[in-house]
Formats: structure tokens, sequence, C-alpha cells
């Protein structure tokens, strides 16, 4: 039986965090990490296309939780004591240098997530955290006032367990064995699966400036919008993924939008419509592309809007004028089904919200049991803020955990 202060299950983003975090806060604490990979931080690893999106540019703490369907309210005291900036801090005191792209996304400037995974173990190194892979943990239970942690090979002793399993089912329901409530998970971040003509042909196709709506409910977003073999992805698509996780699993993503490529009403469409039919009276409608739309688009919508390849603006009637408007404005399509997002992707659902305690991000219900990461019912949308609630969760509970 192996004894530690604290052990941590879980080698992933979380897990190394509150390791290193305890290791540097509380030195005179013997940690370890119990990763049932043989390897640790994979999911570091592939992240953000292998370049590791570590956090997002916003550095206010109220605005930085509107990114968060999941833990918006829950994470405004955590983000006070660590947050982006502190993140970057972080990294950067460690030689890590990041960068800043123009869409808010944080990366290091190594471009590799490698360089993230070699700074966590050389800190796990430096501080004496014993880093054990191969051991899957099967069971845990309170023995007296200690954890007892049971692995397919080994068992350990500990006063103070972290559990960072990330979206881990079997951890989840032997979580609910204990007691814990575990909200029912669903995927999030996940790209919309359309088979529709006016977009088949237009894959790599980008509009900036959209808003979708989900028809018969109140999800919309708005943001760039790409056209992709298999149907649309992108911001808008993504941010509707994650607020609407719960809603379209009821739906099994089966379901209509309406996209307005322009973000324009109908109204103002149609009206300038007729002034450019006006204006550029002798020129064909296939080739004028218009409201600065790729001219692939514009082209597909012109025809959805049954005019042809030949048609001037001065053939065009008020139908077909008006059917234009609406193919730019609230042009509707049948979503049917999902595809993963391959940069990333993440679970909503986990640990109740109501049962941690956000202070210190200990269980409501067993004392010295700990949370960091996606274990909790916390999720957000693309863009560097899933690994930064795993960074905020961790380094609490390392704060915290000699309390
Ligand atoms: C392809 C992809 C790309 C992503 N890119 C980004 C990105 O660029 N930016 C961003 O913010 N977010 C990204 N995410 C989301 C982000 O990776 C997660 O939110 C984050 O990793 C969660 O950290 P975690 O430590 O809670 O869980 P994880 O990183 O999943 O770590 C959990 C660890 O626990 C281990 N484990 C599970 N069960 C057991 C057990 N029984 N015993 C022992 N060990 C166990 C697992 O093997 C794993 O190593 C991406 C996700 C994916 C899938």
């Amino acid at each position: 039986m192996k004894q530690y202060d604290v052990i941590i299950i879980g080698g992933g983003a979380a897990g190394f965090f509150a390791a290193v975090n305890i290791g540097e806060l509380h030195p005179n604490l013997k940690v370890a990490i119990l990763e049932r990979g043989k390897d640790v931080l994979g999911k570091v690893k592939v992240s953000g296309g292998g370049r590791c999106n570590v956090t997002h540019a916003e550095f206010i703490p109220q605005e930085l939780t509107t990114y968060y369907p999941r833990g918006e309210k829950e994470l405004l005291g955590p983000f006070h004591t660590f947050m982006t900036g502190d993140t970057m801090g972080w990294f950067e005191a460690r030689g890590v240098p990041l960068k800043i792209e123009d869409d808010g996304r944080i990366f290091p400037t190594s471009n590799n997530s490698q360089t993230i995974i070699d700074c966590f173990l050389n800190e796990a190194d430096k501080h004496n955290v014993d880093v054990l892979t191969n051991q899957s943990v099967i069971s845990f239970e309170k023995i007296n006032t200690q954890w007892s942690i049971s692995t397919k090979t080994d068992q350990f002793l500990a006063n103070k367990l972290i559990v960072a399993t990330g979206s881990n089912p079997k951890i989840w329901s032997f979580l609910q064995q204990l007691e814990h409530t575990i909200i029912k998970p669903v995927p999030s971040l996940f790209t919309f699966n359309i088979n529709d003509q006016r977009i088949k042909d237009i894959p790599g196709v980008v509009a900036q400036n959209v808003t979708v709506k989900v028809v018969d409910s109140k999800l919309e977003s708005s943001g760039p919008l790409l056209i992709t073999h298999w149907g649309m992805s992108a911001p808008s698509i993504l941010k509707l993924s994650a607020f609407g996780a719960l809603e379209l699993a009821k739906r099994d993503y089966k379901f209509d939008i309406e996209v307005n490529f322009i973000n324009q009403e109908f109204e103002t469409a149609f009206s300038d419509l007729k002034d450019i039919k006006q204006d550029l009276s002798k020129k064909t409608v296939f080739k004028a592309t218009q409201f600065d739309l790729p001219k692939r688009l514009w082209k597909t919508l012109v025809l959805s809007a049954d005019i042809t390849e030949d048609n001037r603006w001065a053939d065009l009637n008020k139908i077909q004028l008006e059917a234009l408007a609406g193919q730019l404005t609230k042009a509707v399509f049948k979503v049917d089904g999902k595809s993963t997002f391959k940069e990333e992707f993440v679970t909503a659902g986990g640990i109740d919200l109501k049962e941690v305690n956000f202070k210190n991000y200990q269980s409501k219900i067993h004392d010295n049991l700990y949370f960091a990461g996606e274990i909790i019912n916390v999720d957000a949308v693309t863009g560097g803020f899933n690994f930064q609630n795993a960074w905020t969760s961790a380094y609490i509970v390392a704060k915290n955990i000699d309390n």
C-alpha cells in the first residue's frame, strides 16, 4: 500500500495543473498522479490541431463567464482568483512564451502542444510529483479519514483525493455510487450535417458575418460560417452546438436552421436589391456578386432563387427579387445529424454544480474529495475556454488543498 498526502486521478490538463501547483505552493506535501494510459496529457497533445489553444484573450471575469453555457454563474468567483491573465503569466514565468491571434485565441509561440507538455513534465519533476502511468483507477473509498484507491494492479492511500478524469463515464458512474449526482453527458462543440443542393458543391466557402437560428427555438448565434463537405461549421455553428447541447440532443440532432448570410433584415435586403437592379440593370446577376459574399456562395443563392445564369438585373421580377432576399436573409436548411469538430470537442454534463464548493472545488458530499476540469458540469465554446476551466479549477484546488 503506497501512501501519499495527495493523490490525483487523471494525468490530463487539470490533473497536471493541480499537481504541479500543489508541488510549488505546498512543497511539504507528497503528491502522485495516477493515469490509466501509458502516456499523460493525451488531449493536450492533440488539442488545437496540435498547437494547444491554452486560453483566450478575454480579461474581464464577467465577460469570460459568458462563454460557458454550463458554469457561467459558478465560475465568476473562481475567475477572480485565477483567469486568463494568470494563465499567461504562469506559462511565461516558466519559459513558455505565448501569442494572441487575431481572433483572441492564445497559443504557445512554438505552435506546438509539446511545449506545454514539456513544461508540465519539467514542473512535475522539479516538484517531485510521482507520475504513475498504466494505473487505471477502478474504485476508491473512505477508510476512516483517508481515501483508499484501487487501480487494476495496486492499492494507494491518500489524505486528499482529487478526481480529474475528464469526461470518463466509468468514474462518473462510480461517483454516483458515492451519492454524487451526475448530469447526463451529451456532446458539445459539434458541426451540423446538412445535405442540401445549395451548398453541396461549395465546401471551403466562408461567410464572415452570419446569423443562424434554430427554427422553433430561442437558440441563435452570430459569427463566421464555413461550408464543409458534410454541412456547416465555424463559430456561428459551434456556438449553437454548445449553447444548444441539451436541446439539440433531445431533438436527436434533427432540426431546421434559418441562416441569414448577410445579417440584414429581409426588407432591407429586398430594398437594396431593388436599388441594385436600377444601378446595374445591364449586368448579369450571377456574375455581379453583392453584399461582400464569397462569389461561389452568391452564385448558389442566386440559382436557388430561380434566377438563371444569364438573367440580367433588369430581367428580375418582384418574385425573383423577393426569393433572392429570402435566400440571403432567411435560408432554411435541414440539419440531420452532427459530426465531430476535430480541433476541439467536449462533453456537456458531469458532476452537478450544486454539489461542488467553488471556493475550493471540494465535494459538498465528501470531505477531502476534490474535482477539477471537465469532470464537473462545466463546458465552454471553442477558443481556449475549456482549458481555462481546467487551469482555474486545478489552481484553486491546489491553493486550498492544505486548508
Ligand atoms: C481533439 C480535441 C482538441 C481540443 N482542443 C482544445 C483546445 O485547443 N483548447 C481548449 O481550451 N480545449 C480543447 N479541448 C478540450 C480540452 O482538451 C478539455 O476540456 C480538457 O482536456 C479537459 O481537461 P481534463 O484534465 O478535465 O480532462 P482530460 O484532459 O480528458 O484528462 C483526463 C485524464 O484522466 C485519465 N483517466 C480517465 N479515467 C481514468 C481512470 N479511471 N484512472 C486513471 N486515469 C483516468 C484520462 O486518461 C486522461 O488522461 C480539446 C478537446 C479535444 C478532444
